[in-house]
């Protein structure tokens, strides 16, 4: 079966993991803060904290960014949940704001719409691997004294204007889930160019501690002090072993996807009931998933048989998302449901996921383009 997405691990990664496993530290040690430098000069941002998963590191934000009960924090609802979860985690509510229908980005203007005495800060979605609109979010949030989060766990790489993600939003999150671009087997990281929020996520990946062990043993002392709630959101090192690895063949991966998306988007210019979402001029697209609107209702095909005629055929398409704003605890929760954002609902009913991942060779791709176009024409 031919998934969604999937990890590449070569003999040099387990290497890397296999010598951490024989050195003296396992966690929260020297790999931790190399692959941390090594990530931020990447990005080009000043700061960059490791956690244990993309989910942690968006709750880490939401905390060093003081989200409380009666924050309101505006969200896309066309992410994966945890973009929103964060928000809850610090007890504040999240405000689904609608996207565009060409790309699924939240849209700046609605964004614009949904501030209210209460806003404290907005989470935008890099949702595909396309950058969002870092110019106008970055604007709505200096001009309303919000704080701006980029979840970019979709777009590691990608650059907007020709700097990379990573670099444009007050702090950035990225995830090392195997699906992503690089992998940590779980790991997120979050970069910022603030030394502020930069010490409070670390304090709170670490139970809230303000001074960690290394501090400690320079200054000969058995001390520390518990100053606010935090949690264990630490990541060992020979996971972040297995990240540096990775980040190495990062150019590359980048690459392969790129030329995957290329290939797919001559192979549907062609076919009118194949359309894959846009990608704006100005952007470098890093291609986490490759998306396509299909009118299925036009069509008269249902997705779920697609589904299963492609999974019949050894290809596992996949659907991202659920608009976050449908599911049953949100429904509940914050009493929102269908009509809140009808571009997303719309489109949720026509988009798929088709397989994308740097060791997809030419002949599968061959394959889930012909077998597309068969089951949607016949
Ligand atoms: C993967 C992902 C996350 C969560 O990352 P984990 O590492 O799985 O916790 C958050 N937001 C988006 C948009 C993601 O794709």
């Amino acid at each position: 079966m031919i998934p969604y997405s999937r990890q590449t691990i070569d003999e040099d990664d387990i290497e890397a993991v296999v010598e951490v496993l024989r050195s003296a530290w396992l966690t929260t040690g020297p790999k931790v803060s190399e692959f941390e430098e090594l990530f931020a000069q990447f990005v080009g941002a000043k700061h960059a904290v490791v956690v244990n998963s993309g989910t942690a590191a968006l709750h880490a934000t939401m905390f060093a960014a003081g989200i409380g009960p009666d924050d309101e924090v505006i969200v896309p609802p066309i992410t994966f949940a945890a973009s929103a979860n964060c928000v809850v985690y610090q007890g504040g509510t999240p405000i689904f704001s609608d996207v565009k229908t060409n790309t699924l980005l939240i849209d700046p203007e609605k964004v614009e719409s949904n501030i209210t005495s209460n806003t404290k800060a907005i989470i935008a979605v890099d949702y595909a691997g396309h950058p969002c609109d870092y110019d106008s979010l970055r604007k709505i949030a200096e001009e309303h004294h919000l704080i701006f989060v980029a979840d970019a766990c979709h777009a590691l790489g990608a650059e907007y204007e020709g700097n990379k993600v990573g670099s444009l939003a007050d702090m950035t999150v990225f995830s090392f889930h195997p699906v992503k671009h690089i992998t940590t087997g779980e790991g997120g990281i979050i970069t910022t160019d603030n030394a502020n929020y930069a010490n409070q996520m670390r304090t709170f990946r670490n139970h809230g501690i303000t001074i960690d062990h290394h501090q400690r043993n320079k200054q000969g002392s058995w001390f520390y002090e518990i100053e606010e709630l935090g949690y264990n959101f630490r990541i060992t090192d020979f996971q972040c072993a297995l990240g540096i690895s990775q980040l190495l063949k990062l150019p590359k991966f980048l690459e392969r996807r790129l030329k995957i998306a290329q290939h797919y988007k001559e192979a549907f210019a062609s076919i009118k009931e194949i359309s894959p979402l846009s990608v704006d001029h100005n952007v470098k697209h890093a291609f986490h998933l490759y998306v396509t609107k299909v009118d299925f209702k036009k069509l008269g095909i249902d997705r779920a048989i697609l589904f299963t005629k492609l999974r019949e055929k050894g290809i596992a398409i996949n659907v991202h998302y659920i608009p976050v704003h449908l599911h049953p605890f949100y429904r509940k929760k914050y009493n929102v449901g269908l009509g809140l954002c009808p571009i997303a609902e719309a489109a949720y009913k026509q988009i798929i996921s088709l397989p994308i991942f740097p060791t997809l060779n030419d002949d599968d791709v061959e394959k889930i383009i012909k077998s597309l176009i068969e089951l949607i024409s016949g």
